[in-house]
């Protein structure tokens, strides 16, 4: 009887085992650089390479790889190529590319590869993440819901951004358009935002004059910036704005929110042209626009806004553009134009003008952003766009010098105040409050009376009475913290006892 379950017992047991077999030979998948240069080696050999894996160089040169050929595969180098000949044996690692991650890199500058670059020390990270994954599905995400705001009066009135959402900032050269980015991060002291400065292409002084301006506003205790300068090889171009984005998807699973900025998408289209090129990819159709549209989308949608119950965090993002003579209809423009939920479109003759931020409303708008808005900006900027729009319209028809009626003229006069009102001065973002309650004094015609060159002695003068005033501390403080507009009375009797004291 023993004997009989014994031996059935002894079968089960070597047929479990035999299941369980698994062959313990291992091999390792070896290749040999049969062309080296411009941070891109061919190499020959590596039959079971994935896309995106890490390759191991002699000299602690790594790879990544990007084509997979039949006899060869390209990959990118990262670190310095120079180490790397014709004929060194290559190993295939098993492993997708990935990044450190970790709170460390807070206040640091770092390169694609998450190594610091600002003289600091070691960075002495424990996470990594890989740099490319699927983004957040649908599922996993809740609509924007919560503002982020910039501390630029135009943009918070016209063009809302909500943390979670994608928003191009485009424009020509010298437009301002790493200002808005700069001034957005350092608006968001005390906010619990995180924010993320990926530099692609810039010259180096840009790039120190960021973090020197940042430093000076106290915004890097919360910032890291990834930069891979222009006399960087095309590959860490490529690779920054992934490297960045890994870094904020650290956070953004914490719960936290995050807001990157990618200045600019232009200049990384252009390295990842010349990648392509120089790893033997056909320069025509397939290799260029709908590459590069792949490039972008797969970036710009791991922006997101988690639901609940993955933590609520989110990020908020910022590429830029640069444009030719003005021209959003070239294809990575569009690209990235219908990528995003909206774009900010600056101008240069606005710029030149002295309209600065040089945002042109007209052409600026925001998909989601509106949800997200705050109420009392909501209300105290619903005819603003109207009234900038209508006042374009009859500036260049009464350059012909007729009379005009009193509607007209009232209308011209309310136009002149409002674009002087929405320009700002650098790095002097405001708050909530303060946007909130020059914003209705300018559309409730509390300016009407005020000389156009007195409009900027007035706001200053507004902000600060509103520290000092008991009635003006009083509804600051209401302001802030309901996010509602005050009372109108209340509101009317404070402003018109402010002007008695300021005129
Ligand atoms: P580039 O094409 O070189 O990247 P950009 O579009 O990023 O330029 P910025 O570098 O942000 O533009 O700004 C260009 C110049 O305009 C800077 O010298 C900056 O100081 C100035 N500037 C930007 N915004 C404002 C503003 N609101 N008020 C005054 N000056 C500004
Ligand atoms: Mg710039």
């Amino acid at each position: 009887m023993m004997a009989n379950i014994n031996l059935s017992e002894i079968s089960s047991l070597i047929k479990e085992q035999i299941k369980a077999y698994k062959e313990d030979i291992h091999t390792e998948n070896v290749g040999r650089v049969v062309q080296v240069g411009d941070g891109i080696a061919l190499i020959h050999g590596l039959d079971q390479a994935m896309s995106s894996e890490l390759l191991i160089f002699p000299n602690e040169v790594y790879g990544m790889v990007q084509n997979l050929e039949e006899d060869c595969v390209g990959a990118i180098l990262l670190g310095e190529s120079s180490k790397v000949k014709e004929g060194d044996v290559v190993k295939c690692s098993g492993k997708i590319l990935e990044v450190p991650v970790g709170d460390e890199f807070i206040g640091r500058v770092v390169n694609s590869l998450g190594q610091p670059i600002d003289g600091l020390g070691v960075i002495n990270s424990s996470q990594t993440r890989p740099v490319e994954v699927k983004a957040t599905g649908v599922m996993d995400r809740s609509s924007v819901n919560t503002p982020l705001q910039t501390g630029i009066k135009v943009l918070d009135a016209l063009v809302p951004i909500g943390r979670g959402q994608r928003e191009l900032i485009i424009g020509d050269r010298q437009t301002g358009k790493t200002s808005i980015a700069v001034d957005t991060i350092i608006n968001q002291k005390g906010k619990n935002v995180i924010c993320i400065y990926v530099a692609i292409g810039q010259k180096e002084s840009t790039v120190s004059n960021v973090y020197e301006t940042l430093k000076e506003h106290d915004a890097m205790k919360y910032s890291i910036i990834v930069s891979a300068s222009a006399s960087n090889p095309a590959p860490m171009l490529y690779l920054a704005p992934y490297a960045g984005v890994s870094m904020a998807e650290y956070f953004m699973f914490q719960g936290k929110d995050v807001l990157i900025i990618y200045d600019d998408l232009s200049k990384h289209a252009v390295a990842y042209r010349e990648m392509s090129l120089l790893l033997h990819r056909p320069p025509g159709r397939e290799a260029y626009p709908g590459d590069v549209f792949y490039l972008h989308s797969r970036l710009l949608e791991r922006a997101a806004k988690l639901n609940k119950s993955l933590g609520g965090g989110s990020i908020t993002a910022l590429p830029i553009i640069e444009t030719q003579a003005g021209d959003i209809s070239a294809y990575i423009p569009t690209n990235v134009i219908s990528i995003t939920d909206g774009q900010i479109f600056l101008q240069s003759d606005y710029f030149y003008k002295g309209i600065r931020p040089a945002i042109n409303a007209g052409l600026s708008v925001s998909r989601v952003g509106g949800a997200a808005q705050t109420k009392a900006i909501k209300k105290v900027s619903g005819t603003l766009r109207l009234d900038l729009a209508s006042y374009r319209e009859l500036e260049s028809f009464t350059q012909f010098g007729s009379d005009l009626d009193a509607s007209t003229k009232a209308r011209l006069e309310r136009g002149k105040r409002t674009i002087e009102v929405l320009k700002q001065d650098l790095h002097k973002t405001i708050a909530l409050e303060e946007e909130v309650m020059i914003l209705y004094c300018l559309t409730h015609g509390f300016l009407d009376n005020v000389a156009i060159e007195n409009i900027a002695k007035f706001e200053e003068s507004l902000y600060l009475d509103m520290k000092t005033d008991e009635a003006g501390k009083a509804l600051a403080c209401q302001i802030q913290e309901t996010k509602q507009l005050p009372d109108e009375n209340t509101m009317n009797q404070y402003i018109t006892d402010f002007k008695k004291r300021f005129m």
